[in-house]
């Protein structure tokens, strides 16, 4: 899967992906990242991408200009593009991103990311090359980097290989709609508190029954919104949740 990064900021987006799993599954060719800095694309001396906003008000935009050309740059560089990749913009205004989001991004070839910096980016190349605007919650960061990584993150870890395990994401919390249950290891004791007996019975059909209990019960009281969602998709839930 190709990610590519549209950023003024290159080596945030490079140097963060290239460590721990990210960083395995890109040396394993799992993954590709490519930032493309939009800087160099800027046709003034100064190397400018900014300007003040028409209108009025504090602060800069990123003009259209360098955003387009950096975007064409991209389109252009791409060896299969059957399709038209998606571009997300990343944007506080944007769709609140999500498991679900993360799967449905997880089944493209290639994903092309849209960082802004200072007050954001000229509506007019918004309006032509973006498919998607994505926020990574309600509040404002000063780029769009840490969301192009935080959603590259969640989408690798979908892709088959990246993981250990290519089924060890389909436990996790928000895999099922359901919070993850408890875990834990060696040692069986401490401070004086014990692993629940259950898990060390060996008893695989009582684990499951404990386990599903304990998300149900976790997801209850830490997100009731999504116990609620549950409890209408699957009615009392019992039983739903087949982990063998
Ligand atoms: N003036 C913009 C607004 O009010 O919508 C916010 C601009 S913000 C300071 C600069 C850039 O950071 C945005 O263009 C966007 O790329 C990124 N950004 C900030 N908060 C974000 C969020 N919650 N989710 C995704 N991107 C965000």
């Amino acid at each position: 899967m190709n990610f590519y990064v549209m950023t003024l900021f290159p080596d945030m987006v490079i140097n963060c992906l290239s460590e721990s799993i990210t960083g395995r599954a890109i040396k394993n060719g799992l993954i590709n990242v490519e930032a493309v800095n939009i800087r160099d694309f800027a046709t003034n001396k100064y190397k400018h991408v900014d300007d003040y906003i028409y209108g009025g008000g504090s602060g800069m935009l990123m003009q259209a200009e360098p955003v387009y050309l950096a975007y064409k740059h991209i389109m252009e560089s791409m060896e299969n593009t059957e399709k038209t990749p998606r571009v997300l913009y990343m944007t506080p205004q944007g769709k609140t991103f999500n498991q679900s989001m993360a799967q449905e991004f997880s089944q493209e070839e290639n994903l092309i990311f849209l960082c802004g910096h200072y007050e954001g980016i000229d509506e007019r190349v918004l309006e032509m090359i973006v498919t998607d605007e994505v926020s990574v919650g309600d509040y404002v960061l000063t780029g769009g980097e840490i969301p192009a990584i935080t959603i590259i993150d969640a989408v690798s870890r979908l892709v088959p290989g990246v993981l250990g395990k290519d089924d060890s994401a389909l436990y996790e919390s928000f895999y099922d709609g359901l919070l993850e249950y408890p875990q834990y290891t060696r040692p069986e004791e401490f401070m004086g508190k014990k692993v629940p007996e259950v898990l060390l019975s060996g008893h695989h059909k009582n684990i499951e029954k404990w386990r599903y209990d304990m998300s149900l019960e976790r997801t209850r009281i830490k997100r009731p919104d999504l116990y609620e969602k549950y409890l209408k998709e699957h009615g009392d839930g019992q039983g739903k949740i087949q982990r063998n």
